[in-house]
């Protein structure tokens, strides 16, 4: 069965997404079910950071920003008796940029209805590596930090400060694909699993009453093929009574729904 809600959706604003209109994300979603849709761009990066991937694509620009916000509002009302759409964002968390963050969110918190906290950026000896960017890329990372162990811990204990962070009033309310560094982890398998840090995330998202965005997209990477994050932390989240909210994490139409068949269903769970 699909879910009623998707919180995690991409739009013609993102850089190295898709063209597609709103409205066709919006038919698509509302016709397979949804009734509650977040739009949630790729966030402006802060202020003074220089995005490392090649084309420097990966979130809108702050020009964008103000006719995004716009469209979304007008958007939502033209759609209000079909469904309901959220004004949302895909905030990144990086780390040494919590201020910069703060202000931003501080700006345009007030706008938002709902938005996911996410990292893609790990700092390692001084330099930041877009580490989902590419196998090649997250290899680097993997070199530099010394194995695919010590990254996989340095990407939990980057999420694991996200979570932490004081960002302020309008600091995100929930956690994006919490599991992001297994994309490509039928390359890069781990000789220990860092459960130990995953347990203390999921205990920092408790306290902080945040929501996990139970993500699809890594079921459509061949070499992840599970959920963001997969069954055995989802139950570990239930234990805690954190809510899930399903995410197709869709940057085209096509991709609304992603991952849905393979998301672990009981009887407490209600996406
Ligand atoms: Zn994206
Ligand atoms: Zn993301």
């Amino acid at each position: 069965m699909n879910p009623k809600r998707d919180g995690h959706v991409h739009t013609p604003f993102c850089p190295h997404g898709t063209s597609h209109s709103l409205e066709e994300y919006i038919e698509k979603a509302a016709a397979g079910g949804i009734t509650t849709l977040t739009f949630a761009e790729h966030a402006p990066l802060p202020e003074g950071f220089t995005d490392t991937v090649p084309d420097k694509d990966s979130a809108m620009s702050l020009s964008d920003l103000e006719a995004y916000l716009m469209k979304l509002e007008n958007i939502k009302k033209s759609y209000k008796n079909d469904i309901t759409i959220f004004t949302g964002l895909e905030v990144d968390y990086i780390e040494r940029y919590e201020k910069e963050t703060e202000q931003f969110l501080t700006t345009y918190g007030p706008h938002l209805d709902d938005s996911i906290l996410s990292t893609h950026f790990l700092l390692a000896d001084g330099e930041y590596t877009c580490m989902d960017y590419s196998p090649e890329f997250f290899s680097s990372l993997v070199t530099q930090t010394g194995s695919a162990d010590a990254a996989a811990r340095l990407y939990f204990e980057t999420v694991l400060l996200s979570v932490k962070a004081d960002l302020g009033p309008f600091k995100p309310g929930r956690l994006g694909h919490m599991t992001l560094v297994h994309k490509f982890q039928r390359k890069f398998p781990l000789k220990q699993y860092p459960a130990d840090l995953v347990h203390q995330i999921l205990y920092a998202v408790k306290e902080q009453h945040m929501e996990l965005d139970y993500n699809g997209a890594g079921t459509a990477k061949p070499l992840c093929r599970e959920p963001y994050p997969p069954e055995w932390i989802i139950k570990e989240a239930l234990k805690h009574q954190i809510p899930l909210v399903y995410g197709s994490d869709a940057h085209q139409p096509a991709e609304l729904f992603q991952g849905v068949t393979d998301l672990y269903i009981d009887k407490n769970i209600h996406l």
